[in-house]
């Protein structure tokens, strides 16, 4: 299906707590109707990256203003660059995913990522998944999906893909480290993680991707 061609650009967001396969799916419904993805937990991990790099604390207002003011992330194909240095393969790492959940908390962080992610969406059609996507990014986006599963069958799948890439780290260390998150991303003062009003809420707890990805397609037609 060629939504693309349709005359009127269109918005998808995509929300959900990590491991609810909100990247798997965008990824393979923006392939299916040729449309681009903006992955924006990439871009909070790019922010969380730079920090480690500095040595930053987040009581260090001062220096995260000056750092941020000086930060560049782009997306070139599914890459994403910090400063023109390609990150893609420095970011999945339990460490990151802390600091990124941290700093994603502080109102300077989220104000610049925002901005450049509504600047990124522009008018085009898009596919975009992160934590505040429906409810504030992309508010009056035409389509909108919450993903959920089980935090066993999250912290799971998580688990399977740090083993793939030959990380020693245990099931339980990884549900207690999502359980944490899921707690910051929620609680957070701050367009905290939340279902969208009239957004179609998919358990994926038992279903496979290829299953996630046709009820989606199938709710836009
Ligand atoms: O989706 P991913 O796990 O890569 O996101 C990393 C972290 O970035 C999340 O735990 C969350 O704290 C933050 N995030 C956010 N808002 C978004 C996307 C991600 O606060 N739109």
């Amino acid at each position: 299906m060629r939504l693309k061609n349709m005359k009127k650009a269109f918005k998808i967001a995509v929300d959900g707590p990590s491991g609810s396969g909100k990247s798997t799916i965008a990824k393979k419904v923006a392939k299916k109707l040729e449309i681009e993805y903006i992955d924006t937990g990439a871009m909070y991990r790019a922010v969380g990256y730079k920090m480690i790099c500095e040595g930053i604390s987040r009581g260090e207002t001062n220096r995260i203003r000056e750092i941020l003011s000086r930060t560049e992330i782009d997306f070139r194909g599914t890459d994403i660059f910090l400063d023109g240095i390609c990150i893609s393969n420095k970011i999945r790492t339990p460490e990151v995913a802390k600091m990124a959940s941290s700093f994603s908390a502080l109102p300077e962080v989220r104000e610049k990522l925002v901005e450049l992610q509504r600047k990124m969406a522009g008018e085009k059609s898009i596919i975009m998944d992160g934590r505040d996507i429906g409810t504030n990014v992309l508010s009056d986006a035409e389509y909108k999906v919450f993903l959920t599963a089980s935090i066993r069958e999250r912290a799971l799948r998580r688990w399977k893909e740090m083993k793939d890439k030959g990380e020693e780290i245990s099931l339980k260390q990884v549900e207690d480290e999502m359980i944490q998150r899921d707690f910051n991303d929620a609680t957070r003062t701050i367009n905290p993680l939340r279902k969208a009003k009239g957004a179609l809420e998919i358990d994926t707890t038992e279903m496979t991707i290829e299953e996630v990805v046709e009820t989606i397609i199938q709710s836009i037609k």
